[in-house]
């Protein structure tokens, strides 16, 4: 049925009515409220598939939905994780009946100390995602891909990882009974490594960057080895992307259901800060929030900061670089959604800035210092350029902004462990405690 070596593959009919499951006993994928796919560049619409790329114009194909009336006592009244606003994801109605890691409803802290420390009077808050099941917000996405490899009868759950998407991937598949294969660069963190590889399944380090990574899976797609596989980030991306919507929905109902002034969210691909939009996008629609204006603030690591430069010269497409960071999980050299970034940060008011390094080291002690919250070095980019924005008034002190922390500094303790340990190291004694003069 499929192409070989076609990279797009618009194979318009699932993969239940194709000739690798049996026709008389599959029943047609149910993706809820969804509809279609359509090209974000040219509208060209196909019906929901396992399609990423328009054959028109190569865009890249979006879910689009007709949503029902829906009220916030509707979604309050749902279950305590994303599955609340299923009405407005690729997914049936009954999504969370079947085995799934539940992500989501993540803790929206309100960062008193650390908004005092930097003169922030308006609101402060960290969107602490490390709270999901496997400690990133890669949960999120994959859960929605997780319904679309079952929908489309894929036996094997896929993905090139910058590190917290490959271990999202395998715990979800171990989870649902479905195999998994994941692709990550070789010189990733060791937690990471370890972590995605005790979910069983097969962990593959690939000697090259991410983009290496990405490449070699689009090949992957094509051959006959990847015929029943889901790769969650590439053939599967429409409906992954829509994951991140959720951070948005949560964000505004744990506010009071209300939009906030300022975002500031981290970049790799792009795909998370343009559904963020696409979700604050939802809510004013259905009237869920009133609507008025927010700014959204793109976070890159100096190492590897297509976007943020690409923003700062005021060009519209992006020079891929080579990564250089120890910011591996934004490590993408080549984002697939910078341009909508671009445009979503320009339009919103907002901007792309990055942070060096050390300013991510910095951020991520003042984080944990501040308000007991232990980021992975992503998080340390996000509150770096936040510092950053609110030191130079791009982000207005008596606003209220939303910080996302996206992963868990367990994952990535390499960063800081170098500077970072035991205060003294003593006998057992009273007197051992006096001479190290902490007494
Ligand atoms: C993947 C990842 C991101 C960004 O994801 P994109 O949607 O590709 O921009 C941010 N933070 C962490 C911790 C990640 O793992
Ligand atoms: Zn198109």
């Amino acid at each position: 049925m499929r192409r070989k070596g076609l990279v797009l593959a618009v194979s318009a009919a699932p993969r239940t009515s194709s000739g690798t499951s049996d026709p008389t006993t599959a029943s047609a994928p149910d993706f809820g409220n969804a509809v279609a796919l359509v090209c974000r560049e040219c509208g060209t619409r196909v019906p929901l598939g396992p399609s990423f790329a328009c054959l028109e114009c190569f865009g890249p194909l979006e879910i689009a939905y007709e949503f029902p009336e829906i009220t916030r006592e509707q979604i309050e009244a749902g279950p305590a994780n994303i599955w609340r606003y299923a009405p407005l994801l690729p997914v049936p109605a009954d999504v969370a009946s079947r085995p799934n890691l539940e992500p989501g409803l993540t803790k929206l802290v309100r960062a008193e100390n650390l908004a005092r420390e930097l003169g922030v009077t308006g609101g402060l808050y960290v969107k602490d995602d490390s709270g999901n099941p496997t400690h990133s917000f890669k949960d999120r996405p994959v859960s929605q891909a997780l319904e679309a490899a079952r929908a489309f009868g894929f036996d094997t759950l896929s993905c090139s990882s910058t590190g917290n998407l490959a271990g999202a991937v395998a715990a979800a598949a171990a989870r649902a009974g479905l195999k998994s294969c994941v692709f990550i660069p070789s010189d990733l963190e060791q937690a990471k490594q370890v972590v995605a590889a005790a979910y069983g399944g097969h962990l593959v380090a690939i000697k090259g960057n991410y983009d290496d990574v990405n490449r070699f899976c689009t090949e992957l797609i094509g051959d006959e080895i990847g015929e029943n596989w889901g790769f969650v980030n590439v053939n599967l991306r429409p409906y992954y992307a829509e994951g991140s919507k959720t951070l948005a929905y949560e964000i505004c109902e744990q506010l009071g259901w209300r939009l906030p002034d300022n975002l500031v969210i981290p970049i790799a691909s792009g795909s998370q800060l343009t559904k963020i939009d696409k979700g604050l996008q939802d809510l004013i629609k259905l009237g869920l929030v009133e609507e008025k204006p927010y700014k959204i603030f793109g976070a890159q690591a100096k190492g590897c900061s297509p976007v943020s430069t690409a923003y700062k010269a005021g060009h519209d497409v992006i020079r891929p670089v080579r990564p250089d960071t120890i910011v591996k999980s934004l490590a993408i050299g080549n984002p697939a959604d910078a341009p909508y970034v671009l445009d979503i940060a320009r339009r919103t008011g907002g901007a792309v800035e990055d942070a060096t390094d050390d300013e991510v080291r910095d951020a991520m002690r003042l984080l944990a210092r501040t308000e007991g919250i232990f980021a992975e070095t992503a998080g340390g980019t996000t509150l770096g350029v936040t510092r950053k924005l609110i030191a130079d008034g791009r982000i207005d002190p008596a606003e209220e902004t939303v910080v996302l922390n996206t992963g868990d500094g367990l994952k990535t303790l390499d960063a800081i462990a170098d500077t970072t340990g035991a205060t003294a190291v003593i006998d057992p004694t009273l007197d051992s405690f006096r001479e190290a003069g902490l007494a």
